[in-house]
């Protein structure tokens, strides 16, 4: 089994859904007392928020690369990022290491793929909604991707900041999101992608009534199968 390295959430609440999914596929892969080989930098998110909210991209960039060099100097084989907004700057992480990087995009292009789906709704901060990014690399798979309208788009952003990276679960936020998704549904998406790593401690794939794809799961998999490979 490689050692993973792990850029975090960027909240610590994904951080810990990560750690506790990656771990718990390794034991049922590997059965007895296996548990995964982790390397984990976990941040203070509010650093990161204040860079993401300054459109500093560039300086993120900077600090996700200089921390994945050092989670490779300390032995990690392979390196996932936590969170889709921040594969903003993924190919400044890529340049600086020589080890395979699990993008979070592709895997989830991959479980919409293998699902028989070609047109999906994305839910995420404004940035994965909004700039190409993420878009960009979900139709590279032959996908097409349709996002919510603008109010609703800034109440999915607002909820992720406002209540999810704090820990906070609320039913309003939640009733909301479903309606978001009914209306993706609506505008052809024939399946919805939870695309922030935070997004699925609020809706699960009981309350909703279209295929769904919980990113945080799927790229946990993934960076099992890369780690078991
Ligand atoms: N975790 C979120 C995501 O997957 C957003 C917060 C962050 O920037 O990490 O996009």
């Amino acid at each position: 089994m490689k050692t993973i390295g792990l850029l975090g959430g960027m909240s610590w609440e994904s951080s810990v859904l990560y750690e506790e999914l990656i771990n718990t596929e390794v034991r049922e892969r590997l059965g007895g007392v296996h548990s995964a080989d982790l390397l984990i930098r976990s941040y203070d998110f509010a650093v990161i928020e204040e860079l993401q909210a300054a459109g500093r991209w560039d300086d993120a960039g900077n600090v996700l690369a200089r921390d994945a060099t050092r989670l490779q100097a300390a032995g990690a084989e392979v390196i996932a990022l936590c969170t889709n907004t921040m594969h903003l700057v993924a190919d400044a992480i890529v340049e600086a290491i020589d080890v395979p990087f699990v993008h979070l995009a592709d895997a989830t292009a991959q479980a919409i793929t293998a699902a028989g789906l070609t047109t999906v709704g994305l839910l995420g901060t404004q940035f994965t909604m909004e700039q190409p990014f993420y878009r960009d690399r979900l139709a590279g798979h032959g996908l097409t991707v349709i996002v919510p309208e603008p109010a609703d788009r800034a109440r999915v952003h607002d909820v992720i900041y406002h209540e999810l990276v704090r820990g906070e679960l609320n039913r309003s936020s939640r009733e909301d999101y479903l309606d978001i998704i009914d209306r993706l549904g609506s505008a052809g998406a024939e399946g919805v992608v939870a695309g922030c790593t935070e997004i699925e401690l609020l809706v699960t794939e009981d309350d909703v009534f279209i295929p769904w794809f919980p990113t945080t799961q799927i790229h946990a998999s993934a960076i099992v199968a890369a780690a078991l490979d």
